[in-house]
């Protein structure tokens, strides 16, 4: 071996290493195609070179060059013109290079007189071309198309690298974007549960910037007050429940969030396994159940309502009739009277609760129909209902306070009087010990007020608002001993507003409670259409 190929082949090592390294560091990909390009024209004893690349469509561009002017670039275009797709260096052949060659120097004026190519092949595709020119006329052999076949190699390497980084990049980005778009809360963990992503939304629903969240322990984020599920996350790991691809495990309760405020959550969990069978990573959708939880109560409540309401005057009539149907209670006629007088009394209080019910769904469901809207004299009206109420009582004192001039309002005089007769209902009801029942009238200007005002047990100022709310009632004796749905003020406020008004009470505990209404003397007429407000 001459000392010549010895020194050949070092150089040869020392600029494959430089490229090497050159590839694993920073270096942009068109540095590392310049070095390569620069390592080939030396090792082939050239003076110039090209690398082209091509693009998606199959059109090549120059991206490197050494020892032409870059002005003169263009018109080295013949070169990489019909270039034939091959998939192995070994099929590759170019037989009209040589003819190009002499065109370029001919349109060039520059002294190029021989030239080798070879294709950048990596994963079976073309990815560009690499040119080495002569300026003499030494014709390059096998060997150096050996030579550059290693360089060509590389720079197919670093390509498709950088090609790989590219699409590897987007891919994240638009996984970032995925995330960040979404509406559920979604944190990616990895297999030791440390927390690797954490979307916006989970930020939001667990209170922690996301920030803040990613890298610590998965535990020390989503930290649950009350667990409603048997298996946590934990459970499920240490028992191999996540261990298989498309496994999940659906967790649900109360988390506290970072600052101490609870929401309703119900996570699941995915595992991402890779094909080896590894854990990779858990994926972990959340979403906020509060709403769910909300109507889960909700219904727990109407079912129970409503069963206890409709049980208690089923029996009543139940017990009246079973005895109504003895000979021997028949000959009493004031017990039968009394006991047809009851039937009466539970079957109305039956017919009046599906009525509060029907109205509680319809409301639900986006509207409250109205029956007939008309100049309403709500002095007439509130003495209707006191007069309905007055025979029923003997501990209570029911008085109406009214302006001589008190004007009428435009609305709907049934739902007004079912709103008047739930107050009143209301302030004999609450009032156990009896005492003065108030309804009072008064006009402003603008809104026609009215309040009833009785001496019952009063409500909590924190209650002062919620008793408004569907099925809600004060907890506590007075209130239990009590039959009552907590539909009445819910329907009451709902038919107030329908007609543009408001209503609102002012209660002292123990000393008893006055509920306003206030109507708009001027109801614009434009929101009625078929009788119902739109
Ligand atoms: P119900 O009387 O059927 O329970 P309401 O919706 O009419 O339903 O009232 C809701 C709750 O508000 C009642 O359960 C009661 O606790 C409270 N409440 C209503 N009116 C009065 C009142 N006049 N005095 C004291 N508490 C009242």
């Amino acid at each position: 071996m001459s000392l010549d190929f010895l020194d050949f082949r070092i150089r040869q090592r020392d600029h494959l290493l430089d490229i090497a390294r050159a590839m694993v560091s920073r270096l942009s990909v068109r540095g590392v195609l310049r070095m390569i390009l620069q390592a080939s024209v030396d090792m082939l004893a050239g003076e110039s070179g090209l690398i082209a690349l091509s693009d998606d469509g199959g059109d090549f561009g120059f991206v490197a060059s050494y020892g032409l002017p870059p002005a003169l670039l263009d018109s080295f275009r013949p070169l990489v013109e019909d270039i034939p797709a091959v998939r192995r260096l070994e099929d590759f052949v170019m037989p009209d290079l040589a003819e190009k060659l002499v065109t370029v120097a001919e349109v060039t004026g520059l002294l190029l007189r021989q030239v080798v190519a070879l294709p950048m092949i990596a994963e079976e595709q073309l990815l560009g071309m690499i040119f080495v020119f002569r300026s003499q006329s030494l014709r390059f052999s096998p060997d150096d198309r050996q030579i550059l076949a290693s360089f060509a190699d590389y720079a197919a390497i670093a390509v498709n690298n950088a090609r790989l980084y590219e699409a590897a990049e987007t891919e994240r980005r638009r996984l970032d974007a995925l995330l960040d778009s979404s509406a559920d809360g979604i944190m990616v963990l990895r297999p030791d549960l440390r927390i690797e992503r954490f979307n916006r939304a989970l930020a939001t629903l667990a209170g922690w910037p996301a920030a803040d969240a990613v890298g610590r322990h998965h535990d020390e984020v989503i930290q649950w007050s009350r667990l409603r599920s048997r298996v946590s996350l934990d459970d499920a790991l240490a028992q191999g429940l996540l261990a298989a691809q498309g496994r999940t495990l659906y967790v649900e309760g109360e988390l506290r969030r970072r600052n101490g405020s609870v929401v309703s959550l119900a996570i699941t969990y995915a595992p991402l396994i890779a094909r080896s069978g590894q854990l990779l990573n858990i994926i972990g959708t959340a979403r906020d159940i509060t709403r769910f939880r909300e109507a889960d109560t909700l219904k727990d409540t109407f079912i129970s309502v409503v069963s206890h309401e409709l049980k208690t005057p089923v029996a009543i009539i139940k017990g009246y009739s079973e005895t109504l149907r003895r000979p021997e209670a028949r000959r009493d006629p004031a017990m039968v009277e009394e006991m047809l007088g009851g039937i009466t009394q539970e079957a109305d209080r039956l017919a009046h609760l599906v009525d509060d019910l029907l109205d509680a769904s319809r409301l639900q469901a986006g509207g409250l129909p109205f029956r007939d809207v008309d100049d309403v004299d709500l002095r007439d009206l509130a003495e209707r209902v006191a007069e309905r109420y007055r025979p029923r009582t003997k501990k209570h004192s029911l008085s109406l306070e009214f302006p001589a001039d008190f004007p009428s309002v435009l609305g709907d005089a049934q739902r007004l009087e079912q709103v008047l007769d739930n107050l009143v209902s209301n302030a004999i009801k609450y009032s156990p010990r009896g005492g003065h029942v108030t309804i009072s009238g008064r006009a402003t200007p603008a809104e026609i007020l009215l309040s009833v005002s009785d001496e019952g047990v009063g409500i909590p100022l924190d209650e002062q608002e919620r008793i408004f709310d569907r099925f809600h009632r004060v907890e506590g004796p007075e209130t239990r001993a009590v039959a009552g749905t907590g539909l009445g003020l819910y329907l009451t406020r709902a038919i107030v507003e329908a007609h543009g008004g408001r209503c609102w009470v002012v209660s002292t505990p123990g000393r008893g409670s006055t509920f306003y209404l206030a109507l708009p003397r001027e109801t614009s007429l434009a929101i009625w259409r078929d009788g119902s407000l739109v």
